[in-house]
């Protein structure tokens, strides 16, 4: 095909949608027969109801071939084993029995039986079920689903495309079921698998599907030689296949880098790539590998995972270049747009000017359809979308929430020295210990206490002004009252306020800063029916006054023992937020660290000994790509000291972090330069105190000795012998003891024990030292 039939052929497509539906249906109908509340066909008339609007929503908004299977009523990976009969010894009783309750159990566990476990999708916030794999797995085929959801779309006279996880990524993502050797490598599987994606391939032909979609997205991750060859032969062998529909194979969340090559030379039909800035090294590659000749090319052009508008001349620029590249050339999101919320349009509360920068699935969708009209039939026929893309771009580039000059300002003055404490750590130990008076093994928690309903109850009522503010804070006063009596009473050393206000840790401080939008419909999946609402750092970020100081005073006015202020670190408050696309991430990490590094002066002046920085996401922020990982720790680190480094050498910065594998970022955490770290630690028994003294972190440390993920209450004797443990890694002089991580999801009851408990331990074996 000449360039210019390639591109008049240019269709629009995605690759997944949001699944919730407008008003989060989906959550509800699936909530409701878990509690019994609505029956099995009541769910599946609502999910194949919530199918057919997107597909007829796509197909309206101008999507030329809309995408099939990637609904999932809890995750597209737990599908996809299913998919492929690598259904986990302890469920298959439960699935036997009954189909979609088995499918539950594997995703949320029973009484008797442990879910899969959970992990993040890739560097997003979406998190799948782990396939468990062994030696013995044996795979079948099971297509009802895909085949189904194909039929469902080509009876709507629409043009579909199934999306699979591909075998490789399927393998990548498996770890060795219970009871097999940790050295097992699920990829060895890989001639097993393929016989039953083979089948599965061709009852979707046979179905009606002209090309099928394998998503390899762990291609974009380092991958050894040997795990190469593999993808190599994967698709060698699938493309040899003669009873198989078209194949495109997937890649999203970043560049392919070696993998490239492999994909290109594959004998498959087509590729999708990721062409967002994240991914341009993608562009190049492809050039140096001369192109896909005889292959169709998806350009990811417009960003499945941010929320603002498209450059579209810049796209459009990109879909040019690569118009030389490829057999034919196709418009689509970098990824599925699983990851964003459904429509902008519904933020009423956003200010219309500003809703134009912003992009979510429906807008994203409309600008797909856009490029490849541009594509096909160039600029003249979508003059008058580029010149309104135009002025919206230009609206948000020069707009004052976009740039602030103060705050620019300030940001270009930071010097190293305001990221340095003015003593080392060692020296400073020494003096928090006689100003702060705490015993060996200080007893502590991470900051939140039960979110009651009360609270919540609360909330609500200030909301629909049911109460007053004067009212609303009354009850937090009261409820701060009660932590810390509570705390006092059971013996703890540093106390916390107890986080009563606060609906979510990154939500509660991006209500407060400037620069910050908040989003009223901005759901997206974070896993099965738990959704969130990300906030958007939208433009230059300052405070303009302080945020918890208030909170933080009034529980100290009622003890004599310290009280820990609480913030969340500028890591965290980029990580689970949409951030912005148009300066580095260091840079938006700067301004957030600064008017954080207020926060922290202001509670210092008013009169609070301890600060905690949590910033539980700087491991999980980890690029995926190793090459990327200095720069990114770079930046991350000097952002958490420049936010904790204005305040005296007695005042004691804590952070804390969860989720544990913090093997390859201790370096990292010593660099932030906190002179105490609190960890999740009980249910790998310690695991993580031995990992950080096994890279000999020098600071104080709190490995927790109470697994707050559940509500079983920890004996004394066990918190006991954990501290035991933890001596064995970390001496007496930097201990700390606490749970694992903040207590809004408990209850009192429980909590209330655990805490005794953990307190007694303390003092067991402070008496034995
Ligand atoms: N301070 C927060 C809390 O206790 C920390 C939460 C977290 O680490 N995810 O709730
Ligand atoms: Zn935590």
């Amino acid at each position: 095909m000449t360039a210019q039939s390639a591109a008049a052929a240019a269709r629009a497509t995605v690759y997944g949608y949001p699944r919730q539906g407008q008003n989060r249906e989906l959550k509800k109908a699936i909530e409701g027969y878990w509690k019994g509340r609505a029956d099995a066909d009541t769910l599946r008339a609502t999910a194949a109801e919530l199918r057919r609007a997107n597909w007829l929503q796509l197909a309206e908004a101008g999507i030329h071939e809309v995408p099939t299977g990637d609904f999932s009523y809890y995750d597209h990976v737990l599908d996809t084993g299913v998919m492929v009969g690598a259904i986990p010894e302890r469920h298959r009783a439960a699935v036997q029995a009954d189909a979609l309750d088995g499918y539950f159990a594997m995703a949320r566990g029973t009484q008797d039986v442990a879910p899969l476990e959970m992990t993040k999708w890739f560097d997003t916030n979406y998190h799948y079920l782990v396939p468990e794999l062994g030696p013995d797995t044996v795979f079948s085929a099971d297509s009802t689903k895909q085949v189904a959801e194909l039929r469902e779309a080509l009876a709507l006279g629409l043009t579909a495309r199934p999306v699979l996880v591909g075998p490789v990524t399927y393998l990548l993502l498996a770890k060795p079921a219970p009871g097999v050797a940790a050295g097992f490598d699920p990829l060895t599987l890989i001639d097993r698998l393929l016989p039953v994606y083979a089948e599965i391939v061709a009852d979707l032909r046979a179905a009606g599907a002209e090309w099928v979609q394998l998503d390899e997205p762990a291609l974009v991750q380092d991958r050894t030689p040997a795990e190469l060859n593999t993808a190599t032969r994967a698709y060698r062998d699938l493309g040899a296949l003669t009873d198989r529909p078209k194949l495109l194979v997937a890649s999203y969340f970043g560049r392919l880098g070696d993998a490239l090559p492999v994909l290109a030379k594959a004998p498959v039909e087509g590729l999708a790539l990721d062409f967002t800035e994240a991914a341009a090294a993608n562009l190049d590659a492809l050039a140096a590998v001369g192109g896909l000749p005889g292959k169709r090319l998806i350009a990811g052009v417009v960003n499945g995972r941010n929320i603002w508008v498209n450059d579209l001349g810049t796209s459009l620029a990109t879909l040019g270049t690569l118009l030389g590249l490829a057999d034919r050339v196709d418009v689509a999101a970098s990824c599925s747009l699983l990851h964003v919320p459904l429509d902008a349009t519904a933020e009423r509360d956003i200010e219309p000017q500003i809703r134009r920068w912003l992009a979510f699935a429906r807008q994203k969708t409309g600008e797909i359809v856009t490029l490849a009209k541009g594509l096909a039939g160039g600029t003249g026929a979508i003059a008058a979308e580029l010149a309104a893309n135009r002025a919206d771009l230009a609206s948000r580039a020069g707009s004052a929430i976009t740039r602030d000059p103060a705050v620019r300002a300030r940001a270009t003055a930071v010097t190293d020295a305001d990221g340095r404490r003015s003593q080392p750590y060692a020296e400073r130990t020494a003096a928090q210990r006689a100003h702060l008076g705490l015993p060996l093994l200080p007893a502590t928690t991470i900051g939140s206490f039960p979110q009651t309903t009360e609270l919540r109850t609360a909330r609500a009522d200030l909301r629909a002004g049911r109460i007053g503010t004067a009212g609303y804070e009354e009850r937090i006063r009261a409820e701060i009252g009660e932590v810390i009596s509570f705390q006092e009473k059971t013996g703890l050393d540093v106390l916390v306020h107890g986080e009563p206000e606060r609906n979510d840790m990154v939500q509660y401080f991006a209500e407060q800063l400037t620069g910050y939008l908040a989003t009223q419909h901005g759901w997206v999946q974070s896993y099965g029916t738990r959704y969130v609402r990300p906030p958007i750092l939208a433009g230059d970020i300052s405070r303009p006054e302080p945020m918890t100081v208030r909170w933080t005073t009034y529980a100290q006015s009622l003890t004599a023992k310290p009280v820990k202020g609480m913030l969340t670190g500028p890591v965290t408050m980029l990580a689970w937020s949409f951030v912005r696309d148009d300066q580095p991430l260091g840079d938006t990490a700067r301004q957030v660290a600064l008017a954080l590094r207020d926060e922290v002066n202001d509670l210092e002046a008013a009169g609070t000994s301890v600060i905690q920085v949590d910033e539980p996401a700087l491991r999980e922020t980890l690029p995926l790509r190793a090459a990327d990982r200095p720069a990114y720790l770079a930046w991350a680190t000097e952002a958490f000291r420049l936010s904790t480094g204005g305040v005296r050498p007695d005042t004691q910065i804590h952070t804390h972090m969860c989720y544990a594998e913090f093997g390859d970022i201790v370096q990292a955490i010593d660099d932030l330069d906190a002179d105490v770290i609190s960890l999740e630690a009980a249910r790998s028994h310690m695991q993580v105190a031995r990992e950080l003294a096994g890279h000999g972190y020098p600071r104080e440390a709190g490995p927790g000795v109470y697994d707050i993920h559940s509500p079983r209450v920890p004996s004394a004797d066990e918190a006991a012998a954990l501290l035991r443990k933890g001596l064995e890694a970390i001496p007496a002089e930097r201990l700390w003891v606490n749970p694992d991580c903040g207590l809004k999801t408990r209850g009192w009851p429980e909590t209330r024990a655990s805490l005794e408990n953990l307190v007694a331990a303390a003092r067991t074996i402070r008496a034995e030292l």
